[in-house]
């Protein structure tokens, strides 16, 4: 469910940065950064579970897995994390209030990603209720495994990537392509398949059509990869 967290509050982030970057000073790629990093938090009461287990063998688990998915420790960890930040980077890349929402925008997108994804999520609004909350709205069938290891279900990386690229769309609709570049995420992806391209025109003589056709410079300056 990781790595499908990862896409979903990247969409989320993708947006947040985008309105952030429009009406406040606070930069946006720690805005995104911030949303991003807190999607993990909930998620650390495993590493917890598992520490507090090897750190005291015969004592019964105290936390178990879905502990930390709770308003109790949103509050906690939005009230100390977005301190944390706060001071970290300082008012002049993120206000106290921003970096606070950053950091509970990411952990509560964690929450409601669980809730649709498990037939049988968690007690979020634990202290208060231990009633279990879910939607069962997509419900996960981590039908891919690699390895014999589960990395989610397709139908939720579907769903994931159809709304990071709506994201995407709709931010590069309202502020155009220069803020990818922040991220060096085109480059790094286009850069390979273009040096492809263009060697494979080499190869086949393409490059001719390619350049009468105005699409690349000249030979010379095509040669680079
Ligand atoms: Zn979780």
């Amino acid at each position: 469910m990781l790595l499908e967290h990862g896409i979903y509050t990247a969409a989320l982030a993708v947006i947040v940065a985008m309105l952030y970057e429009r009406y406040t000073k606070n930069d946006p790629i720690i805005v995104a950064g911030v949303v991003w990093l807190a999607m993990f938090i909930p998620d650390t009461d495993y590493i917890v579970r598992v520490s507090l287990q090897y750190a005291y063998p015969h004592k019964f688990p105290v936390i178990q897995h879905g502990d930390f998915h709770n308003i109790f420790v949103l509050t906690l960890v939005t009230i100390i994390g977005g301190y944390l930040v706060y001071r970290k980077y300082g008012k002049a890349k993120i206000t106290l209030l921003a970096a606070s929402t950053c950091i509970f925008l990411g952990f509560l997108s964690h929450l409601v990603e669980d809730a649709f994804v498990y037939k049988e999520a968690y007690p979020f609004l634990a202290p208060f209720t231990s009633k279990v909350w879910d939607t069962g709205f997509l419900v996960a069938t981590n039908d891919i495994v690699i390895k014999g290891i589960p990395i989610g279900s397709s139908h939720v990386y579907i769903v994931g990537i159809m709304l990071l690229s709506a994201a995407i769309m709709i931010r590069v609709r309202v502020q155009g392509f220069e803020w990818l570049e922040y991220y060096n995420i085109i480059p790094a992806l286009v850069n390979p398949v273009k040096s492809m391209v263009i060697q494979v025109a080499h190869n086949t003589g393409l490059i001719n059509v390619f350049a009468v056709a105005g699409i690349v410079q000249s030979n010379e300056e095509s040669d680079k990869p």
